[in-house]
C-alpha cells in the first residue's frame, strides 16, 4: 500500500504497448513474438469456449503454440500460486491473461512471481486492471484480500473492440463505473498529500489522463452503451474503450486512489455484494465520496442521474442493502478505513462514522434526484450470497 505521507518524487508508470481496434485480437501472435517464444494463456472456459479459435489462429500465424490453463472466479492466492507452478512446469516465458479482470490480476501476479513477462487481453473493457502494475487478490468468496504491488506493468496490453462489442452491456457499464472513479480520486489526492499507487505523488500526466477519461465518458458513455448493445463498434465506443482500459488505468496508478476505491473494498466485506461487479461497486464509492467531500450538491445530482443512465447503481437498495442494514454498513465502514487503505488519501481525516453517514445518505439523495429527473427507482438486488 503506497504511504500517505508526502513523498519528495512524483511517479508515472505505464505498460510498454498498448494495441486497440477492432480485429486487434488477430494481431496477438505479432505482438507477444517480441516477447517470448513460449506462451501460457490463461483463460476461464467460458472464455476460451468463445475465442480458443481465433488465438490460436493468431499465434500459429506467429508461429507460436498457443497453451491454455483453466481459471476458476477469483485472484485468490492459492490459484496464483497454482499458475506459478504451471509455468515453472512448460517452461513458459510470457503469461498472457485472456478474460476478465480476476484472470488478469492472477497472470501478473503469477508472471511476477515467475519472473517472465506478462500480457493482459481484455474481452470487455469491464474495469482499469489490464494495464496496472498492481493485483487485487480476493478470497474464493470474493472477499478482498490485498493489493499487491510489482515493479513493472504489463509488457502488453491488447484490446479488440469487436470482441467489447460483443461482450454483455453490463461489463461496459462496470468498466465506466471504474473510470468515472478514477477522475473524482484523483482529483481528491492531487488535493492531499498522499502518494498515488505508483509510489510517489501525482504526476501531472496522471491527474491530466483521469480527468480526460472523466470528459470522454460524459460525451460518449450512453452511446457507446448504445453500439454494444447492437454489436458494432463506433467512435464513441472506440472512445468509451481507451477511457475505461488505457486512461483510467494509468489514472488511478498514477493520479491516486482515495475513498470512491476504499468503500468498493469495504463493500466486498458484505455478503449481499458479491454478485456484483467491481465498477458497480465502485459507483457507490464514488457517490459515498462526493458525499463525504462535500461536492457541489448540483455535481452530486448530475453524478446520480448520469450513472442511472448507465444503469450503475446508486442506492443501497440496489447493491443488496437498506439503511436500516447498520450492523452491516458499520462492518463496511471500518473496512474501509482500516490503517493503509487509500480513503486516508482524501485532503482530510476520514472515519468510519463518517462513511456510515455518507453510505446512509447515497439512498435517500439518489431516491429523490432520480424522481425528480423521471428516472427509474432503484430496484433491489438479490443475486449476493448469504
Ligand atoms: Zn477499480
Amino acid at each position: 500500500m503506497p504511504s500517505t505521507t508526502s513523498s519528495s518524487l512524483s511517479v508515472l508508470a505505464s505498460p510498454s504497448r498498448y494495441v486497440q481496434g477492432k480485429g486487434a485480437l488477430d494481431e496477438l501472435g505479432t505482438h507477444l513474438a517480441a516477447l517470448g517464444r513460449n506462451p501460457l494463456i490463461v483463460a476461464d472456459d467460458t472464455v476460451w469456449g468463445l475465442f480458443s479459435q481465433q488465438v490460436t489462429g493468431a499465434l500459429a500465424a506467429a508461429d507460436l503454440p498457443a497453451t491454455r490453463v483453466g481459471f476458476e472466479r477469483f485472484a485468490t492466492p492459492e490459484a496464483v500460486d497454482s499458475l506459478v507452478d504451471v509455468i515453472a512446469a512448460g517452461g513458459h516465458d510470457v503469461i498472457v491473461g485472456l478474460g476478465g479482470g480476476s484472470t488478469i490480476d492472477a497472470a501478473k501476479a503469477s508472471g511476477h512471481l515467475a519472473r517472465i513477462r506478462w500480457a493482459s487481453v481484455p474481452t470487455a473493457a469491464s474495469s482499469d486492471a489490464p494495464t496496472s502494475s498492481l493485483a487485487v487478490i480476493y478470497t474464493a468468496d470474493g472477499e478482498f484480500v490485498e493489493y499487491r504491488f510489482f515493479p513493472r506493468n504489463p509488457d502488453l496490453v491488447l484490446i479488440d473492440t469487436q470482441v467489447v462489442a460483443h461482450a454483455p452491456v453490463r461489463f461496459l457499464a462496470a468498466g465506466i463505473g471504474d473510470a468515472l472513479a478514477t477522475w473524482l480520486e484523483a482529483r481528491a489526492t492531487r488535493r492531499g498529500t498522499a502518494d498515488a499507487m505508483a509510489g510517489g505523488r501525482p504526476t501531472r500526466a496522471g491527474t491530466a489522463l483521469a480527468e480526460l477519461s472523466w470528459d470522454i465518458l460524459w460525451e460518449n458513455a450512453l452511446p457507446a452503451l448504445d453500439a454494444v448493445a447492437a454489436h458494432v463498434v463506433t467512435p464513441a465506443l472506440e472512445a468509451v474503450v481507451e477511457a475505461n482500459t488505457l486512461l483510467s488505468g494509468l489514472g488511478f496508478e498514477s493520479g491516486g486512489l482515495a475513498a470512491a476505491h476504499a468503500i468498493h473494498n469495504g463493500l466486498t466485506a458484505a455478503p449481499q455484494t458479491h454478485g456484483l461487479t467491481h465498477g458497480q461497486k465502485v459507483n457507490i464509492g464514488s457517490l459515498a465520496q462526493l458525499i463525504l467531500e462535500g461536492a457541489p450538491t448540483a455535481e452530486i445530482e448530475d453524478f446520480i442521474a448520469f450513472t442511472t443512465q448507465v444503469g450503475l447503481p446508486n442506492t443501497l437498495t440496489e447493491i443488496g442493502l437498506s439503511p436500516e442494514d447498520r450492523d452491516e454498513i458499520e462492518a463496511v465502514a471500518e473496512a474501509a478505513t482500516v490503517e493503509g487503505e487509500t480513503i486516508h488519501a482524501m485532503p482530510f481525516p476520514v472515519t468510519a462514522g463518517q462513511v456510515v453517514d455518507a453510505l446512509i445518505a447515497t439512498e435517500g439523495i439518489s431516491r429523490r434526484v432520480r424522481s425528480e429527473r423521471g428516472l427509474p427507482a432503484p430496484e433491489l438486488y438479490t443475486g449476493g450470497g448469504h
